[in-house]
Formats: structure tokens, sequence, C-alpha cells
């Protein structure tokens, strides 16, 4: 169930039919109030009981942070910092020749 706030209860919008999908204005001040009117994107999710829209903002997928300066691996974007840490706890196994010295690096 969403809950939603008494003071947006009763608003009302007719949907226009655009090919398979559907199209709704949303009111300005919602839009103000949550950052629709200065959003470039949209996201667009399955929320239990309906439908939730919120500003998309292209952040790391692990901390939410600016990823600017990231990586994109798996169609997700990782902030630098991240992939740093990531690096640190993991462990990668040597091969037997490298550790032999065969590694020319
Ligand atoms: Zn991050």
């Amino acid at each position: 169930m969403i809950d939603v706030e008494p003071r947006i209860r009763g608003t009302v919008r007719k949907l226009e039919r655009v090919g398979l999908t559907v199209r709704a204005v949303i009111p300005r001040d919602l839009a103000r109030q949550y950052g629709l009117d200065k959003a470039e994107f949209v996201e667009v999710l399955s929320a239990s009981g309906g439908v939730l829209l919120r500003p998309f903002q292209p952040g790391c997928v692990l901390c939410g942070g600016p990823s600017e300066d990231g990586v994109d691996f798996r169609d997700r974007r990782v902030c630098r910092r991240c992939v740093e840490e990531l690096l640190r706890h993991v462990r990668i196994p040597v091969a037997a020749s490298e550790a032999e010295g065969g590694f020319r690096g």
C-alpha cells in the first residue's frame, strides 16, 4: 500500500492513451515538491499498489553518491570511491606461473 498524503488525495487526472502506453499530467505542486519540474528524466517504478515516479539521478548504484568519475559495470554506474573500496576487499588469485615469477609487468 502506498502512503498517500492527505492533501493530495482526490487529485484526479484524465489519462491520455498513446499507443500501448498512457500519459498523465502531474500537478505542478507535486512536480515542484519532488523535483520533477527540474528533472530531465524520470524513473517509473512499480510500487506496491501503484506507480512511483521520481527524478532520475544517475548516481552510484552502491552508495548513491555522485558517479561522474566512476565506471559502468553491467549497465550500472559505480563511483570511483566504491570501485577502489571493492578492489581493497577482493582478493584476486594469482596464477601459479605468475607466482613463480612468470609475470612481467
Ligand atoms: Zn559509490
